[in-house]
């Protein structure tokens, strides 16, 4: 290697929730690691992001690698929050009391039944509910709401702050974020890396590492080049901030509409899924939209203030499945198109590419992930 290029370790690129995922999983594990982001930390999808981890709510919607992953992922959340927490010494809001699945009408109760079948088959567990079981846990839910599926084993967290506590956590344990460090390129040299380029205020700066994680999300594309082939594309995503009284139990979605109250009053209203590339301008129509199926299944936010309106660009693959593989260069990675279900799948993809780094094995669980996977014939 270059003695004049400062060397790494381990160097991650894009400080987003699974970036820093890994930092902080290879960080546990007592590596030395530096992100390199091209904003600042959060500056991704993530800070747009509810903070749903539910597999339960998701078992029909997604393929069976997908939710078989998922609930991995979500098996371990617990204990990775309560570490980070540790480490950070910062509350990351996370809650366990589940997912209330709504109908409104006969349409959207037998969409809930096949849910419902789909959970059984795979052994996870649901419960329906009348309108009126419904109401004495949710006083508030509007008279609109016919019956429900409680998925009472799905989690939420606050991925704002889990964000800001993995931050604060690898620096404690000894890593390094660089933040408004655009990588440019993976240079490479006889089928080998070599060194990453990457600018920082109009400066250009070179870096060698024994191992790179290629984590920027939607904008992927853009340093990928021969790696790997796989396209990966933004799915602009709009949602609303509210603060008001801490009114719902529980996270409460409805076929069109989802609300995450949290214990500090705010109120997340979420989300559009919109194939519109780049695209970051803020839709009167989609917000109008956000907060008229919030307010018909619960008509209190209403009074509640509006505090923002967030766009994120979720990554996305051609199958919408995660790519979590290694490249066709040594020793790099590459972690994203987590699409819908980053935060969810983050404990999940840090251990696995951990996994691939430390023991150089690829978890059965993430093969269906990998760059084979992915080739379009
Ligand atoms: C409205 C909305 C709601 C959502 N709700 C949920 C939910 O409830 N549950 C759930 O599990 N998921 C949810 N998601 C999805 C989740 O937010 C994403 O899957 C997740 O944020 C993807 O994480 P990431 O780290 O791959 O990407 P990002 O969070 O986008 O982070 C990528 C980072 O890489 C940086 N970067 C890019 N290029 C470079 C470069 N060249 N050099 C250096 N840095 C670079 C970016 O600046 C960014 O900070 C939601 C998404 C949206 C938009």
């Amino acid at each position: 290697m270059n003695s004049e290029i400062p060397t790494e370790e381990i160097v991650i690129i894009g400080a987003g929730v699974i970036g820093l995922s890994i930092a902080y999983e290879l960080s546990r594990q007592g590596l030395s690691v530096t992100v390199l982001e091209k904003e600042k930390v959060g500056a991704g999808a993530v800070w747009a992001s509810a903070g749903m981890l539910a597999p339960i709510s998701e078992a029909k919607s997604e393929e069976s690698e997908l939710v078989d992953f998922a609930l991995y992922s979500h098996s371990i959340y617990r204990e990775f929050i309560e570490s980070i927490e540790k480490i950070s010494g910062l509350n990351c809001g996370f809650n366990d009391t589940g997912t209330l699945l709504i109908a409104m009408g006969k349409d959207d109760e037998g969409e809930l039944e096949h849910l419902h079948e789909a959970q059984r088959s795979k052994g996870l567990s649901s419960a329906w509910l009348s309108q009126k079981e419904i109401f004495e846990i949710e006083p508030n839910l509007s008279g609109w709401v016919t019956s429900a599926l409680l998925a009472e084993n799905d989690y939420q967290v606050n991925s704002r702050a889990l964000l800001i506590a993995l931050a604060k956590s690898i620096i404690k344990l000894g890593g390094n974020i660089i933040e408004e460090a655009e990588v440019k390129t993976i240079i490479k040299f006889d089928e080998k890396l070599k060194s990453i380029k990457y600018i920082s205020r109009d400066q250009e700066f070179y870096l060698q590492s024994k191992q790179v994680v290629i984590c920027s999300g939607a904008w992927t594309n853009s340093i990928s080049n021969s790696l790997f082939e796989v396209d990966i594309r933004p799915v602009k995503g709009q949602s609303i901030r509210l603060n008001g009284p801490n009114m719902l139990k529980h996270v409460i979605r409805t076929s069109d509409v989802y609300l995450v109250s949290r214990s500090n009053g705010e109120l997340v209203v979420g989300g559009t899924v919109e194939e519109k590339g780049f695209d970051n301008s803020i839709q009167a129509g989609s917000i109008m939209d956000l907060l008229r199926n919030a307010w018909k299944v619960f008509p209190n936010i209403y009074e509640y203030e509006f505090r923002e309106s967030t766009i994120g660009f979720r990554p996305a693959a051609l199958n919408n499945l995660p790519l979590i593989s290694q490249t066709n260069l040594d020793n790099t990675f590459v972690a994203t198109g987590h699409f819908r279900h980053g935060i969810l799948l983050a404990p999940g993809t840090a251990w696995a590419i951990s996994e691939m780094l430390i023991k150089g094995i690829t978890p059965d669980i993430v093969k269906p992930f990998g760059l084979e996977k992915h080739k379009v014939f």
